[in-house]
């Protein structure tokens, strides 16, 4: 999909079509995904999204192991968390349970992304449309990164903590079974701040 570099302004309104959510989608999330999902389920531990097979592991550049939602199968592909509805005017629209907040930060981002270059340390923003025919980028509808990035500071700073954990992992292959036993299943009861302080300190070297 083409993507081009968005400074401030884009322009684009989601008419909840429900296409991005639905057939052959890699949806990747970050680790608070993980852990907002999981208490908005009310799963004790992130083991359950693992084991009900909602999220599975993925391999991705660098060899890093990253949570990618496990869209179901029948009768098509679409989103566990996907919810049909009829809309305005009786036109079949496709709903997001988890919006907003617990939407992960991806989906909520969309169809902004973000790159992180912690090699020339810069954060750069890309348009991406979500599908290729997506209607929402046809809206002439003024969005501005800024505000985005204003409403979902906190979370981005999470998820930039995550992947610098990840780029130091890069120095250490780490198995897929030790990467989900010791890095991405924990219990939810704690406050996530204190889960991902323990990761950035997790000696990886000995986790082998
Ligand atoms: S494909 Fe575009 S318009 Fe449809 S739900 Fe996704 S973002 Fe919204
Ligand atoms: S989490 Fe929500 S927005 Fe993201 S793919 Fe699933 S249904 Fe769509």
């Amino acid at each position: 999909m083409k993507q081009t570099p968005i400074d401030e302004i884009y322009h684009f309104k989601c008419t909840s079509c429900g296409d991005c959510c639905s057939g052959h989608m890699e949806i990747n999330i970050n680790i608070y995904d993980l852990y907002k999902i999981s208490r908005k389920s009310n799963f004790s531990s992130t083991g359950e999204l693992f084991e009900r097979r909602l999220v599975k592991l993925v391999q991705v550049q660098n060899n890093c192991w990253t949570p990618q939602i496990i869209f179901k199968k029948l009768p098509l592909e679409f989103c566990p968390w996907l919810i049909n509805d009829m809309g305005d005017n009786d036109i079949l629209k496709g709903f997001c349970s988890l919006h907003p907040t617990t939407k992960p930060l991806i989906c909520r981002m969309a169809p902004a992304g973000r790159v992180v270059d912690f090699h020339n340390h810069q954060i750069s923003y890309v348009l991406t449309p979500p599908t290729e025919n997506c209607h929402g980028m046809k809206s002439t509808q003024e969005n501005r990164l800024s505000l985005l990035e204003r409403d979902i500071h906190d979370e981005l700073e999470l998820e930039y903590r995550f992947y610098r954990i990840l780029e130091n992992l890069k120095k250490v292959k780490i198995p897929e079974d030790v990467m989900l036993k010791k890095f991405y299943i924990f219990n939810t009861d704690s406050p996530f701040e204190q889960i991902l302080a323990e990761r950035e300190k997790m000696p990886f070297n000995l986790m082998l």
